[in-house]
This record gives C-alpha cells, sequence and structure tokens, in this order.
C-alpha cells in the first residue's frame, strides 16, 4: 500500500508512520513542522529500507492538493491540524484556516489522487460537547453539540468526508479519538497533562491539577490508536468510530498511576478549575470492535510507565 500520512510528524502520526512502515508500507509524510518535529521521524528515516519521503509543505496552501495528486496514494491518514482546543477558543479563524480549509485541500488532493480511502483523526473528547454522565460512555448515536471551534471543526470535516463519498465515491473512516497520551506526546494536545505531569514528576517539581481533580477523561494509549488507523486502511467504510476505552479516570486517578510508575509519594497541589473543560467524558468503543475488531489494549498504569520510562530516557539523552 502507499499511504499517505498528513501530520506525519506529529505525536500520534509518528506513531503511526513508524507502524506503517514497520508493516512493509510506501509513506509519504506532510507536515509544515509547526507543532511537530523531525526528531519524531529520526529512526524511522534511519533505516534505508523504508520507502519514507518527507514533504515539508502547509496544509493550507493549494500546493498540497497537486502535491497529493503527484504522489498518487491508496489511502491518505489526515491528521495534520491545529490541535490545541484552547488555541482555537482565542483564534478560531486560524483553527478554522487550518482544520477545515487545509483539511479540504488534503481532502481534494485525495480525490484528485484516485485514492481508495481517507481516514481522518476526529476528536471523541470535543465533538459530543458535555453529555449527561446517564449518557456515559458516549457512543456514536449520542448527539454531536461541540463547545469549542476545535470541536465544531472536528464535527464539519466529517460532513465532508460524508458528501464526498456520495459525490465521488471515495470512502472514508472518522475516527473519534479519545485523550490519547504516549511516547513523543506534547504538553498542548488534548490529552496534554499526561506529559506535564511526567516532566514535572522527574523533575521533581510539584504537579498542579486544575479543579478537584475528581473531573475524569477517557485516555486512551498512542499505540493502540495506531492500530485503530492501520486496521480503518480497509475496514469500517463510511462510519464514524468511537476509539475510547470507555473508562472514565479521573485526574487524581491518573496522577496517582503516573506517580506510582515515577516512584514518587508527593501530593499534587490544587488550583482553581479552568473556564470551559469538561467535567466528565468516557467514549464506548464498541462499533470500532465489531466494524474494526479493535480493542483498547493497554491499561493506564501500563500506558503510564510507558510514559515515564520514554520521559526518563529522553531527559537522560
Ligand atoms: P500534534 O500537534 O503532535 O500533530 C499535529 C501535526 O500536524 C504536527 O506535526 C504539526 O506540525 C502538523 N501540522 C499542524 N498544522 C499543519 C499545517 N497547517 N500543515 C501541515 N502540517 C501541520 O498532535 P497529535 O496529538 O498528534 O494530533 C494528531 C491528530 O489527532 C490531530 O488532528 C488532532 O486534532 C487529533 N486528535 C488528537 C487527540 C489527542 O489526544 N492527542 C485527540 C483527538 C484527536
Amino acid at each position: 500500500m502507499k499511504a499517505l500520512v498528513t501530520g506525519g510528524a506529529g505525536f500520534i502520526g509518528s506513531t503511526l508512520v513508524d507502524r506503517l512502515l514497520a508493516e512493509g508500507h510506501a509513506v509519504d509524510v506532510i507536515d509544515n513542522l509547526s507543532s511537530g518535529n523531525l526528531g519524531n521521524l529520526a529512526q524511522a528515516r534511519a533505516n534505508r529500507d523504508h520507502e519514507l519521503t518527507f514533504h515539508q509543505i502547509d496544509i493550507c496552501t493549494d500546493e498540497v492538493t497537486a502535491l497529493i495528486e503527484r504522489r498518487e496514494p491508496d489511502v491518505v491518514y489526515h491528521l495534520a491540524a491545529q490541535a490545541d482546543v484552547r488555541v482555537s477558543v482565542t483564534n478560531p479563524a486560524l483553527d478554522a484556516r487550518i482544520n477545515v480549509i487545509g483539511a479540504i485541500n488534503v481532502l481534494e488532493g485525495a480525490r484528485r489522487a484516485g485514492a481508495r480511502k481517507v481516514v481522518f483523526a476526529s476528536s471523541g473528547g470535543t465533538i459530543y460537547g458535555e453529555p449527561d454522565p446517564a449518557d456515559l460512555p458516549v457512543n456514536e448515536s449520542h448527539p454531536l453539540r461541540p463547545l469549542s471551534p476545535y470541536g465544531i471543526t472536528k464535527r464539519v470535516f466529517t460532513d465532508y468526508l460524508i458528501a464526498y463519498r456520495e459525490l465521488f465515491q471515495l470512502e472514508y473512516t472518522s475516527l473519534a479519538l479519545a485523550n490519547v497520551y504516549g511516547p513523543r506526546q506534547d504538553p498542548h494536545g488534548e490529552a496534554g497533562v499526561v506529559s506535564i505531569f511526567a516532566g514535572k514528576l522527574l523533575a521533581g517539581d510539584p504537579c498542579t491539577i486544575f479543579g478537584s481533580g475528581e473531573q475524569t477523561r477517557d485516555f486512551v494509549f498512542v499505540d493502540d490508536v495506531v492500530d485503530a488507523f492501520v486496521r480503518a486502511a480497509d475496514k469500517g467504510d463510511g462510519l464514524l468510530m468511537n476509539i475510547g476505552t470507555a473508562r472514565e479516570v479521573s485526574v487524581i486517578e491518573l496522577y496517582r498511576s503516573m506517580a506510582a510508575a515515577a516512584g514518587v509519594t508527593a501530593e499534587p497541589l490544587y488550583a482553581p478549575a479552568r473556564v470551559g473543560e469538561l467535567e466528565r467524558i468516557a467514549l464506548d468503543p464498541g462499533r470500532a470492535t465489531m466494524q474494526l475488531g479493535w480493542n483498547p489494549w493497554t491499561d493506564i498504569d501500563t500506558g503510564s510507565r510507558a510514559v515515564i520510562d520514554w520521559e526518563r530516557s529522553r531527559s537522560a539523552t
């Protein structure tokens, strides 16, 4: 398969690139390195057996469409995005330019190239808004009520995918990702708290929890997420699919898991809650289990240890 990964120098994208290359696929990466970095692709690029081509280009430019057309991928994985919810609130026009207009440029490239499929990184943590606790874990029939400009763009682009399937028979799967965590993560993403805690715990600095710590997230490990992307190359056509664990983990529970992995016994500090943050979220992955044969294999303690080990080896070099 010829795969093209936008955002392939980012946290999730580069992990996906590693997996695709390991499976023997040829991979084109498109990334403008605005939040990603080439260090994430260093191992992938060092292996001469890998068919990997990196293109430093902004998806907001017209040239990206022509580039994708020329490269003729079979499957386009679209992960490039402005991925910070708070930036979307302060600069919604920038957010829409990248996450809607840029995404359309990519979609047009896929269509003109005659690609078989687009697999999109949507956001289950934002497209459903603040669900009624009785609806948790939410499934895909829950109303889409995003409360941030970022969540709106993730909802809207799935509508484009639906329309392109009808108009041009270009297949898609839209993966509504929970809070993704793991090695290579930056503090700015939707599960940035994991990366922040890891850095502070290993530096011996206190961690701050905003609010009571009882607020919950659905933390899903990056390798499991990447597994869903790979499976979606030829399954789950025409569907929105939750990629989460169905399990609510409170921020205090996350702290305890990570502190144990780091060998820290100190208690966290508390600060006032941040305005506009969700209280509770968890995603029911039943559809992905049925359609993709996917499961969230990694539990939070195993994932926490992987993050701490990675952060430790990074700070040692
Ligand atoms: P990331 O910031 O590490 O990756 C995004 C990548 O896109 C970066 O490498 C960045 O340089 C690139 N990019 C940004 N703007 C670009 C542009 N205009 N042109 C070309 N490249 C551009 O974030 P991530 O956490 O790896 O997220 C990947 C995708 O998954 C995003 O679409 C994000 O919205 C989505 N997502 C992430 C999470 C999460 O918890 N991390 C949850 C739900 C959805």
